[in-house]
């Protein structure tokens, strides 16, 4: 923690993850420099090209060439958006880094609260979103449910409606790029990292241009993600409907012999309940086993095609 006499010393990286957003990228870039201009404290911006193939790239490299705090880490395809945040986190040299969306959604103006806030002395300071406006219904609902059920089977206090827009003090970052995780959930890992986290609370704005890149797809790939990496509830699952099927089996079984009765539709019924309970729990185990199999293969996390503007060569530092 640095006081707040001599702020202008300090370096703040924004870490922003950019994946095909060719028809916003340009606004974001002149809302940013609008905003970081107006501080004491200086400031590096780190775009992250999660292997956009149209013209984001090109549009971030003409930038740099006017503006010298801006850098740029291209990746060689889409790796997604969790692994564009910890490669930019990891090039990212400010005693604070902020991670935010490109498309404003995240808006600038709240960086000067968690700035204030990080001065009062926290370490992390999460965006808490109040509302999302102008985002499905479905999209809301169920990503409040996502983040309610997470909270409550995992062991580590994650919290809800809260996404990746967060700042973090230098030594919560320093032990983030320790955490070499295929399949990160970075916002479970910050929350994991401990120290003195406090929120503060904004309005999610529409997204004005473009469309979203988390089509369902991507979002229950997170919510996997999110649910493997913090609990292990899922796994006993299988334990505890196994342990209560045995017990329900033999009270059939006496039932039947007491009665007399055998119906064969009864007997169907509890084969498939049994057969469909078999096979999901084989599925979740397959979850979690697929990622231990791809923890254990030790690839680099992420290729990194190209970097810009970074003030000494970057290009070997990371993998
Ligand atoms: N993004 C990314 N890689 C991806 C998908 C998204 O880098 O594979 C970026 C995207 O450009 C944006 C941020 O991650 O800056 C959040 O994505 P998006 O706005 O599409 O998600 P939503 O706000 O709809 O959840
Ligand atoms: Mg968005």
């Amino acid at each position: 923690m640095t006081t707040m006499t001599n702020t202008s010393n300090q370096l703040i990286s924004i870490v922003m993850p950019v994946f095909n957003e060719e028809a916003l990228i340009m606004k974001t870039i002149r809302t940013v420099q609008g905003f970081v201009s107006q501080q004491p404290e200086r400031y590096e911006i780190i775009f992250v090209d999660d292997g956009s193939n149209d013209t984001t790239t090109d549009k971030i490299r003409k930038a740099i060439a006017f503006h010298p705090e801006m850098r740029l880490v291209r990746f060689s395809r889409n790796f997604g958006h969790q692994l564009a945040i910890t490669a930019g986190i990891r090039y990212a040299t400010g005693q604070a880094v902020v991670v935010m969306d490109a498309d404003l959604q995240d808006p600038p103006a709240v960086i000067a609260d968690m700035v204030s806030a990080w001065h009062q002395g926290a370490d992390v300071v999460y965006g808490k979103r109040q509302q999302r406006d102008g985002e499905s219904w479905f999209k809301k609902v169920s990503a409040k449910a996502f983040y309610r059920i997470l909270h409550s089977i995992t062991n580590v206090d994650i919290p809800v409606d809260t996404g990746d827009f967060r700042l973090m003090d230098r030594k919560v970052v320093n032990v983030l790029e320790r955490m070499n995780e295929d399949e990160p959930f970075v916002r479970g890992m910050v929350s994991w990292v401990g120290f003195k986290q406090t929120a503060v609370e904004y309005e999610r704005q529409p997204r004005t241009e473009g469309v979203s890149k988390y089509p369902l797809r991507k979002m229950i790939r997170l919510a996997m993600d999110g649910i493997t990496s913090f609990s292990n509830l899922p796994l006993k699952f299988a334990n505890w409907t196994g342990g209560l099927l045995c017990a329900a089996a033999v009270l059939t079984l006496i039932a039947a012999i007491w009665t007399g009765f055998t119906g064969t539709t009864l007997l169907l019924a509890v084969d498939l309940l049994i057969g469909g309970l078999l096979l999901l729990s084989i599925g979740i185990l397959g979850q979690y086993l697929g990622r231990v199999f791809n923890q254990s293969r030790e690839r680099p996390l992420y290729v990194v095609a190209e970097t810009m503007g970074f003030p000494n060569s970057a290009n070997n530092q990371h993998s």
